[in-house]
């Protein structure tokens, strides 16, 4: 396989190389030169397969000869073990529900398939790593877990202090084991000024500091396969065209879903569910990008100013906004109306949409009302378990959903947080020199 950067200014690389990087040499992300194709008779094929079997497929499809088959099939059982499904809401109406993965949102999809073949790639050249990540919640608690007790690389998480979730902290900071944890008396920012300074220090070499952040191509990747499965679990007839409505933040999610449809997914439109920070629908609408400040939502992991894999979405249509605009539909969606969703769908139906969720059928009741919509079933990505935003939850029903029972004694574990009191950065560098 073979990966080139957005910005071309860079070799191309192998898949290896652009798992251990992340970010090419010039600054630009890396996406597969060539695409497979998936045929239709392909989906028809794999139409009966349970989930890990299908990701197997579509893995040795992307990764096309770069890992035996054999080990391919190993890492994608052991990451993606948990089940995808989805669930009809109203009538043509689908959830698709990722929020089954350890972390109960999303990104689990993406770090464990990620932690599993960088610990593999990493084996086969004798080397260790330690992952650094600033989180303001969801990503540290999904990378946290999915390099849990992997092999050869250590995890140093920084979050700041009061502002992530007791459940989120509980996530990242009772692990243990190859997992450290790091509270900073700061801000999200604060944290990630850290990660950067330590990014920058050459004296640090011997750690092999890497990130798994959301640019890392193997956390891309394997977004692709859970809209392969929701069209096999949704659509009448392989070849019948489905929309799919993407709460969007960074635009991870929703490039996933653009690269299922170039391998041959038969997707007519993605919608790009957005809540008010308006980055991408802002785009669309003028033809230029701005980034901005980010504003602060309930559906706060999409709150995102400046979205990392815009420069994978467009290079993906040619460069061209108008390309961009024929396939997706995006649409904004303001703090009353998520509420006024979350409140609607419940009483329509008796399902409960997260926040994140309840953006994307917003989008989607736009989508299906708009001059262009059409009856094609829609499926909404849920990408949180709502107990997970149970507070945003209370605010539009009034009572909190609870947790899977396998989270119940979550309060009791202990934490094991190491306190770093100010944002200072040799003190974080003593930390990770004896720590690691
Ligand atoms: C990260 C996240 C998103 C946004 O996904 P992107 O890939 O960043 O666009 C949406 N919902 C939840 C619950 C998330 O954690």
């Amino acid at each position: 396989m073979r990966l080139e950067s957005t910005r071309h200014q860079s070799p191309p690389v192998s898949f290896r190389d652009a798992l251990l990087r992340g970010l090419a040499p010039d600054g630009g992300l890396y996406l597969p030169a060539a695409w497979p194709a998936v045929t239709l008779d392909d989906l028809r094929a794999w139409r009966t397969l349970p989930f890990p079997d299908l990701a197997s497929q579509l893995a040795r499809r992307l990764l096309d000869g770069e890992f035996a088959d054999a080990v391919i099939d190993g890492l994608v059982r052991e990451a993606l073990d948990f089940p995808v499904p989805a669930i009809e809401v109203e009538p043509g109406r689908f959830v698709l529900e990722l929020f089954h993965g350890p972390t109960l949102a999303f990104k689990d999809f993406g770090a464990r398939f990620l932690a599993r073949f960088f610990s593999h790639v990493l084996a086969g050249q004798g080397g260790h790593a330690t992952i650094l990540v600033a989180t303001s919640g969801d990503t540290g608690s999904a990378v946290a877990q999915g390099f849990h007790l992997v092999p050869r690389v250590r995890v140093v998480v920084l979050y700041p202090r009061g502002k992530v979730s007791p459940f989120q902290e509980a996530q990242m900071a009772t692990l243990g084991g190859n997992v450290t944890a790091v509270r900073v008396g700061g801000t999200f920012d604060d944290c990630q000024r850290l990660v950067k300074a330590a990014f920058l220090d050459g004296t640090l070499a011997a750690l092999g500091l890497s990130s798994a952040n959301s640019i890392n191509i193997g956390r891309l990747l394997p977004q692709a396969f859970y809209y392969v499965a929701g069209y096999l679990a949704v659509a009448r007839q392989v070849g019948d065209e489905l929309v799919f409505s993407v709460p969007t933040g960074n635009l991870g999610n929703l490039t996933a879903g653009v690269i299922a449809r170039r391998i041959g997914l038969p997707v007519s439109r993605l919608v790009a569910a957005t809540n008010s920070n308006r980055v991408l629908p802002d785009y669309l609408e003028s033809g230029v990008y701005r980034a901005r400040p980010s504003i602060a939502t309930l559906s706060n992991a999409m709150d995102v100013g400046d979205p990392s894999n815009f420069a994978r979405l467009l290079e993906l249509h040619g460069g061209s906004a108008d390309e961009v605009r024929r396939v997706l539909y995006c649409t904004a969606t303001s703090e009353d109306e998520t509420r006024a969703t979350i409140r609607r769908v419940y009483e329509r139906t008796g399902y409960v949409l997260d926040p994140h969720s309840a953006v994307g059928w917003t989008a989607a009741d736009r989508f299906a009302a708009s001059p262009g919509g059409s009856s094609r079933p829609i499926i909404t990505l849920a990408t949180a378990h709502p107990a997970k935003f149970d507070a945003a939850i209370r605010q539009a029903l009034g009572f909190a959903p609870p947790l899977p029972d396998a989270y119940a004694d979550w309060r009791a574990r202990p934490l094991a947080a190491i306190d770093l009191d100010q944002a200072d950065y040799p003190q974080f560098r003593r930390l990770l020199v004896s720590d690691c």
